[in-house]
């Protein structure tokens, strides 16, 4: 029996140690350099003008949401193929997620869903590049346009993707992005949020710093005790230790996407003999990160046998994700069964298999060998 493999995780080399080493021998752990300096990497690699990073994914849905004024009477699109926090930052507003369905072949926001979503009510559309595959921004860019909407993506999964040449983090009003360990790179805990339009990145930098106009860096430097709260807004600040992890991570991404392409390319160069499994669709003119590689089983039986069968081969097979508003918090709410149908079948028949940049090949191919032994 093979040890055990997780569907996803973290690489941590020794000059990622040392970089965070350093900062915790040096004067700022947190509010400092390290903290500027990881936000203009992640800029240029998305070749974006302004990034501001925060203390998770789930403060970095929140800010953006603040950073827009979606309030209470306001309506959020979301996708309902998504992790929780997606919809969550619409509720922490006192707004209300719209749940839009997703597209069966590669589970992603399908825009006619979110065009029937609209009402006068709709303030945002958040798009998630479910899996890793950036959505088809230049529709959904349109749809927005169109109906005067801001289109926010959810990159989670995403960063180092591209669509049409474009990298993850140019292809939104407001990109989101995550560091926690199963995310592309990490700091531990982390997150950030990407702009184009500078004054919306101010108001994130206040926003993360209770609401207030300066920094303490900023203050120190001008010898000024004063600082006033102008908004009401959060402590979601990261440190300098989480940001010289990023650095440090950023730089070996596009070694780790490629990787996890490599790893996509063998599982799918399998499922053309194996009838049961087919992967998500990738479409044509976008890069995949390739955060899951998530199959599709013929139906919810076979799905629960196969989960089963290599849970006890020692496999961290996974489920991403229960459509958000089947949770009981947003039954609660008033949402039921049958609102997302296509996100509601994929829900009963997929599976995420291992798929992590660090993955060595002999697991790749025990992994492989026992999808093989399961479909004979
Ligand atoms: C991980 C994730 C988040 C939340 O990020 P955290 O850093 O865990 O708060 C939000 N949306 C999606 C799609 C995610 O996968």
């Amino acid at each position: 029996m093979s040890k055990y493999i997780p569907y996803g995780r973290h690489s941590v080399d020794e000059d990622d140690i040392e970089a965070v080493v350093r900062v915790l021998r040096s004067d700022w752990l947190t509010t400092g350099p390290k903290v500027e300096e990881f936000e203009e990497a992640l800029a240029d690699f998305c070749k974006m003008p302004h990034a501001v990073a925060v203390s998770s994914g789930t403060a970095a849905l929140h800010i953006a949401m603040a950073c827009l004024n979606i309030g209470p009477g306001d309506e959020v699109i979301v996708p309902a193929m998504t992790f929780v926090a997606t919809a969550n930052a619409v509720v922490f507003m006192g707004a209300r997620p719209v749940f839009a369905d997703v597209q069966e072949d590669t589970l992603l926001v399908d825009p006619e869903s979110i065009e029937h979503c609209i009402t006068h009510r709709t303030k945002a559309i958040v798009a998630v590049d479910y899996a890793g595959q950036p959505c088809d921004y230049d529709l959904l860019s349109s749809i927005a346009k169109k109906h005067g909407l801001f289109l926010i993506a959810d990159a989670c999964h995403s960063l180092g993707g591209a669509y049409k040449g474009r990298p993850v983090g140019s292809l939104a009003d407001i990109t989101v992005f995550s560091f926690h360990p199963v995310k592309p790179i990490t700091t531990g805990e982390g997150g950030a949020i990407v702009f184009r339009d500078e004054r919306l990145a101010q108001r994130a930098r206040r926003l993360r710093n209770h609401g207030i106009d300066l920094d303490f860096r900023q203050r120190a430097s001008r010898a000024s005790w004063e600082y006033d709260m102008v908004a009401l807004g959060f402590n979601y600040r990261i440190t300098d230790i989480q940001c010289a992890l990023g650095i440090s991570q950023l730089k070996k991404l596009p070694g780790w996407i490629k990787r996890r392409n490599e790893i996509a390319m063998k599982y799918k160069k399998a499922m053309q003999d194996l009838p049961d499994l087919s992967p998500l669709l990738i479409r044509p003119g976008v890069e995949c990160g390739y955060h899951l590689f998530v199959a599709l089983l013929k139906d919810s039986l076979m799905r629960k046998t196969f989960f089963h069968f290599m849970r006890s081969a020692n496999i961290g097979v996974n489920v991403h994700y229960k459509p958000v508003y089947l949770h009981s918090y947003y039954k609660g709410l008033g949402y039921g069964q049958g609102l997302c149908p296509v996100a509601e079948d994929a829900y009963t028949r997929m599976v995420s298999l291992p798929i992590y940049h660090g993955m060595k090949n002999d697991s790749i191919g025990y992994v492989l060998e026992q999808i093989i032994k399961f479909d004979c």
